[in-house]
């Protein structure tokens, strides 16, 4: 996979780490291979750090599964700490490998605290994680990575991808987060791409935002009431009761962000996040306001 070059006015610079996944989400957007390129990529990302601006305010390690790096994950996010050290570092990570309480102190000794990691948690229950992870056991080994992570004073951002199966228990998973994972920096519920296996296995994943608006809002007052940290990414604005419009971020990458002809008469298009450009259909029911 060819990488983007590391730009100091783009939202979006990211190490690719690899293509290889322990995962096999049913709606990933960039479907795993068993391909031996750790060590391609990490060369590669050697080069880019070295090579990188030097007040880049972020970049994310993602892949595939960064942790399938083992400990070159962490000679990595050292080698940015020592080029970039005004650096945030943000990996994206199902969260399995920091079940070993060990990887999750070696982690904070590499980052300190300018590492976040961004873990998706499918369901509070653990079969519909394990079928929407595509892997049994995945959900036991995410939730105790999260409590790993959380034991070194890692931060977490919690990432809830809606789709077909999961969107009916929104309100449940936002009580089980209150009550057992309150310790996450923030929750992000999120659109899905339809883009790879959200494409290809539409049938079984894909639902219309507009048809999960009423229980994301639910979840999202659930967790606001709580006074936790919540955000709302990729769904425009004109889908959402306003109250919810600010709990929106403008959450896609720059070179994979697009607008229709109707966003060009709506006032709010400066706000809204509109939609990935890499999506094979648009969401329904978008209106200008
Ligand atoms: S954890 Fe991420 S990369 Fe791995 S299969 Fe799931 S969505 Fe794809
Ligand atoms: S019409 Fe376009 S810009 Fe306006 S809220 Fe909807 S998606 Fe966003």
């Amino acid at each position: 996979m060819k990488q983007r070059p590391l730009d100091i006015h783009s939202n979006d610079n990211t190490l690719f780490t690899t293509e290889q996944c322990n995962n096999h989400c049913i709606m990933c957007c960039q479907p795993p291979r068993k391909i031996d390129d750790i060590d391609h990529y990490y060369q590669q990302n050697i080069k880019r750090v070295l090579s990188a601006p030097k007040d880049l305010p972020l970049i994310a390690l993602t892949g595939g599964e960064p942790t399938l790096m083992g400990d070159k994950l962490f000679s990595l996010i050292r080698l940015i700490r020592e080029q970039l050290p005004n650096t945030e570092i943000h990996i994206l990570s199902n969260g399995r490998k920091f079940a070993d309480p060990e990887y999750a102190k070696a982690l904070k000794l590499a980052g300190d605290n300018k590492v976040m990691v961004g873990v998706p948690l499918h369901s509070d229950y653990e079969k519909d994680h394990d079928i929407i992870a595509g892997s049994k056991g995945a959900y036991n080994e995410t939730i105790l990575g999260l409590y790993n992570l959380a034991m070194q004073g890692i931060a977490i951002e919690l990432r809830i991808v809606m789709n077909k199966l999961n969107y009916m228990r929104l309100p449940q998973m936002a009580t089980f987060i209150h009550k057992n994972l309150s310790f996450v920096t923030w929750t992000a519920f999120m659109g899905m791409e339809r883009v790879g296996f959200a494409d290809t296995k539409s049938t079984h994943i894909w639902i219309e935002p507009i048809e999960y608006i009423p229980q994301l809002c639910q979840a999202v007052q659930l967790l606001d009431d709580f006074r936790h940290e919540v955000v709302i990414f990729n769904i425009p604005l004109c889908l959402l009761p306003e109250q919810y419009h600010p709990f929106a971020e403008k959450s896609i990458s720059d070179w994979k962000n697009k607008y229709t002809d109707c966003c060009e008469q709506c006032r709010l298009k400066e706000q809204c996040c509109g939609f990935f450009a890499t999506s094979t259909q648009l969401y329904t029911g978008i209106k200008p306001y």
